[in-house]
């Protein structure tokens, strides 16, 4: 009997030996030694040197620490690490479940990704939050409720009008539940087809509800066009009103009429800011934006000649605009609106709305790429103290941003063009998105954090993803750390999905069995 039970303890030893599973049971949880890294902190401090020590998912020391008798270690010299990148700005509900490694991600050094923006989010919250903890990717999520989701829950396909105080209460109702189910806030997209039609009032009923549980308001603005000014001042305005702070999403001057002005802009916000709103943005480094057909002409006239004409004049014309995607004609792929209308022999006016009446006979819209921002304005952005880095893209996205934007701020606009010091970018991709979801234990490199990590090297990190080839991966990310275990090593992912779903305060939401 002894013998067996000493057999059985021998074969169970020499099993935890070989695979060194962390579950073995007399095993004490594994630490890992990183040494010699330059640390940038998050805090947007200079960088010092020092040894990170990681155990049981958390960062247990920094400082001259030596490695302990058999522990692993890495050896970081001439590299950086930095809190993991939190992403507050990610289309990736639906590529995410499918491709669960997240490549995109975590080969540029995201270690969180928040889904839920521009008003649309999955519904109910809490089905995809599930389907996330039955199945974790490689990295964290976490999800604002979307103000067009619940509206169209509440008004069906009536939603080209005001809603009713009635139904305003219902969204209210359906606001409170999304929260209660771990959503991280409102997010609206007050610019598109179902967000448009709310008023200002509706949009404060419902950020009321968010903000009496901790959330934000974050927002895809009503105008990122002409009336960029007045869409910034409603925005202000609902902050104000809902007593909610607020996430500017892809902060941007998108039209001829407004380029260069973002001095004005940022004049307006920090006034706000001194008013006491607690105001926040992000911004995506590339010149051009994704998004619809139809968004191209803000008063919805889109077969009218007049209303399309001044519109594609106010983006500089159709060689500003690219389209991505339009299943009634793949060959349309690729090429500007102005290219198409000359093989058409079309005016670039009767070109658009031809592509408006293709798109409606099939029910869908060709997804465009517009040129329309310049680099003055996203540089006088980007240097905000209170502007942080977020990729509105995602897993396989279309747009080079989904798998270049936190790699290309660094190898750019740090290392390149001087904009930012690497602690002030590092800052906007990691405690900056940290502050503004309220989450204490991410975001920041000290003892007790949560170990989300990335470890690169300063001197080669960059993105490669185009608009060519939008999903090529970036270089000089070396290692990924999502809740301490390894996720992205040496430009390979290690198929290791140790994501939770995170809600407000950071919260970790219940593992289902
Ligand atoms: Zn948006």
């Amino acid at each position: 009997m002894l013998k067996l039970i000493s057999r059985i303890f021998f074969a169970q030893l020499l099993l935890c030996f070989l695979s060194l599973l962390p579950a073995c049971p007399q095993k004490p949880p594994q630490s890992l030694l990183i040494l010699n890294a330059q640390i940038a902190d998050g805090t947007g401090a200079p960088l010092f040197r020092a040894n990170v020590r990681i155990a049981a998912g958390h960062i247990v020391g920094v400082g001259k620490l030596a490695p302990e008798p058999g522990e692993p270690t890495i050896d970081a010299k001439g590299l950086v690490l930095a809190p993991g990148f939190i992403d507050i700005h990610n289309h990736s509900e639906e590529s995410l479940p499918k491709d669960l490694a997240a490549e995109t991600q975590v080969s540029q050094g995201i270690t969180t990704l928040i889904i839920g923006a521009d008003g649309e989010s999955p519904w109910p919250l809490a089905s995809w939050f599930h389907q996330m903890q039955d199945h974790p990717a490689a990295v964290n999520v976490g999800s604002f409720a979307g103000h067009a989701t619940i509206r169209q829950q509440v008004m069906g396909k009536d939603f080209k009008r005001i809603a009713t105080p009635e139904e305003i209460r219902l969204m209210q109702e359906q606001m409170r539940q999304q929260m209660a189910q771990g959503a991280l806030g409102l997010s609206s997209g007050l610019e598109y087809e179902v967000g448009s039609y709310a008023a200002t009032d509706e949009v404060v009923a419902l950020s009321k509800i968010a903000a009496a549980s901790g959330g934000v308001y974050m927002t895809h603005i009503r105008d990122e066009a002409d009336k960029s000014f007045e869409a910034l001042e409603e925005e202000i305005s609902i902050g104000e009103q809902a007593h909610i702070p607020v996430e500017h999403s892809h902060i941007k001057l998108g039209t001829v009429g407004v380029q260069g002005k973002a001095p004005e802009y940022i004049k307006i916000i920090k006034a706000a800011r001194k008013r006491g709103v607690d105001f926040l943005a992000d911004c995506y480094p590339y010149d051009a934006w994704h998004s619809n057909l139809k968004v191209v002409v803000p008063d919805k006239q889109y077969e009218n000649p007049k209303s399309v004409l001044a519109a594609l004049e106010s983006y500089g014309g159709g060689s500003h605009i690219t389209i991505t995607e339009f299943s009634p004609n793949k060959s349309y792929a690729g090429h500007t609106l102005a290219e198409l209308a000359k093989s058409n022999s079309l005016s670039e006016t009767d070109m658009y709305i031809q592509l408006i009446r293709e798109g409606d006979a099939a029910h869908t819209e060709a997804a465009i790429i517009g040129q329309s921002m310049i680099e003055s304005d996203m540089k006088a952005f980007y240097q905000q103290p209170w502007v942080m880095v977020a990729s509105d893209g995602g897993v396989n996205s279309q747009h080079p941003r989904g798998a270049g934007t936190f790699t290309r701020v660094l190898g750019l606009y740090v290392r390149e063009k001087q904009w930012l010091t690497l602690p002030e970018a590092i800052h906007k991709m990691t405690s900056l998105p940290a502050q503004r979801l309220g989450w204490k234990d991410r975001g920041t490199l000290r003892k007790g954090s949560v170990a989300d990590l990335v470890l690169f090297d300063p001197a080669t990190v960059i993105d490669n993803s185009t608009f060519a080839n939008p999903t090529a991966l970036s270089t000089g990310i070396e290692k990924v750390f999502v809740n301490g275990v390894l996720v992205w090593d040496s430009g390979k992912s290690t198929g290791a999905r140790p994501g939770t779903v995170i809600g407000r305060k950071g919260a970790v939401l219940g593992v289902r069995n």
